[in-house]
């Protein structure tokens, strides 16, 4: 029997499935979704790791498929083959620095690559109905499928302190090219809804933090660099202000969204957990230093770490020329998703913070290959 054929409630194609989001939510899927079946499409780019999906080898309900967003045919033939009714896209170019300097991958990966993705996925479901079988035609397929796009808080700009935060009607106003890039493709999934019926939702997310994250994000390149006693790099004067999501959170608000969510609707997923860059730092290593300070066999295990010799990790901070046009403040108001959807995040800050130090220390093995230097 191929695997299009196995009798199973639902198939999801989740791009950008080796990059840290992606690859919890593939794992978070099948933990709370064992009878579903997930496809894993990604192009394996720099921030790309199939190390991350290596727990799911072997899984019956996994496969993994080493291909671009932008071939549009091919993901057509996926959605095709496996009968996949759900997309969940995550696959994106997603560093702001890298934005700045290299802007055109963030237009071919994001724009582009969305735009691809909606064609594949109104030619297979809208116009050939396939996805709630070949017999159920055209509006049957409209209905079954669902077409999830992973946006970000970035679109809506920057907020100055005092500022309420970003609710769904805030006016789009993307200050690097990342955001624009992403603020493009949320337009896109919004018109392939309103001109074709494509059914489509769109979250807003803050930043994330977790397992698996790739260390050239604040979170474990802070972490790693503690570890190996290289410079903290804080952009500015360090009072930038991010809203911290854990990534399970995310994870759960996702299938909320996919569970209940209006198609055409825009949802929010917000941490309720806003930090300034500085205050973040400082907290991750007073952490670090009590975990050293507990477990003296970190000391052996990482020597060239302050908290090894009783120093305190923070003497590592160091503040360092501000990105240009970076954003003072992010926040997300998260209220429409609790309200219609009764979703709110189980993770504190600092237990996920916590519990995201013991990750790392448990799983060298898994970020030591992807440092650079
Ligand atoms: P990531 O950079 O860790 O992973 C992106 C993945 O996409 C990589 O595995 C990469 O190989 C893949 N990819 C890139 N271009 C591709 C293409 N053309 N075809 C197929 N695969 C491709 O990103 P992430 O942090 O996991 O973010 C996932 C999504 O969530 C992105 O859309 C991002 O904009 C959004 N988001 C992330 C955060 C965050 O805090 N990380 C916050 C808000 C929104």
């Amino acid at each position: 029997m191929s695997r299009a054929m196995q009798p199973s409630k639902r198939g999801l194609l989740v791009t950008g499935a080796a990059g840290f989001i992606g690859a919890n939510f593939a794992h978070y899927w099948l933990r709370e979704h064992p009878e579903d079946r997930v496809v894993a499409l990604d192009a394996l780019t720099y921030a790309g790791n199939r190390e991350s999906l290596a727990p799911l080898r072997g899984h019956a309900g996994f496969r993994f498929v080493h291909g671009d967003i932008r071939d549009e045919a091919r993901v057509a033939d996926l959605l095709r083959e496996e009968a996949l009714s759900v997309i969940v896209h995550f696959a994106a170019e997603t560093h702001v620095d890298r934005s700045i300097s290299a802007p055109d991958a963030f237009i071919d990966a994001n724009v582009t690559g969305t735009h691809s993705l909606l064609k594949a996925a109104r030619a297979v479901w809208l116009e050939e109905g396939l996805a709630a079988g070949k017999q159920s035609g055209k509006r049957a397929g409209e209905k079954a499928c669902r077409f999830h796009h992973v946006s970000t808080d970035e679109v809506y700009g920057s907020l100055e302190p005092d500022d309420p935060p970003f609710t769904e009607e805030s006016r789009y106003a993307p200050n690097s090219p990342y955001a624009a890039s992403k603020a493009a493709a949320d337009h896109l999934v919004r018109a392939y809804h309103s001109t074709y019926g494509l059914p489509a939702t769109i979250s807003h997310c803050s930043n994330n933090y977790g397992p698996y994250h790739f260390p050239e994000k604040l979170i474990p390149l802070c972490l790693t660099n503690c570890l190996r006693g290289r410079p903290l790099p804080v952009y500015g004067d360090g009072l930038h202000i991010r809203d911290w999501l854990h990534v399970e959170d995310h994870c759960r608000g996702i299938d909320r969204v996919l569970a209940r969510g209006r198609p055409g609707a825009r949802y929010n997923i917000g941490g309720g957990s806003e930090r300034r860059n500085l205050e973040l730092a400082r907290a991750l290593c007073a952490q670090l230093d009590r975990r050293f300070a507990e477990r003296p066999q970190l000391a052996k295990d990482y020597p060239d770490a302050p908290a090894a010799r009783g120093a305190p990790s923070a003497s590592l901070i160091e503040f360092v020329e501000d990105r240009p046009g970076h954003d003072r403040r992010y926040a997300l108001d998260a209220s429409k998703i609790n309200r219609e959807l009764g979703f709110a995040p189980k993770h504190d800050f600092a237990t996920g913070l916590d519990a995201t130090i013991d990750w790392f220390l448990n799983n060298r093995a898994w970020w030591e290959p992807l440092l650079k230097d």
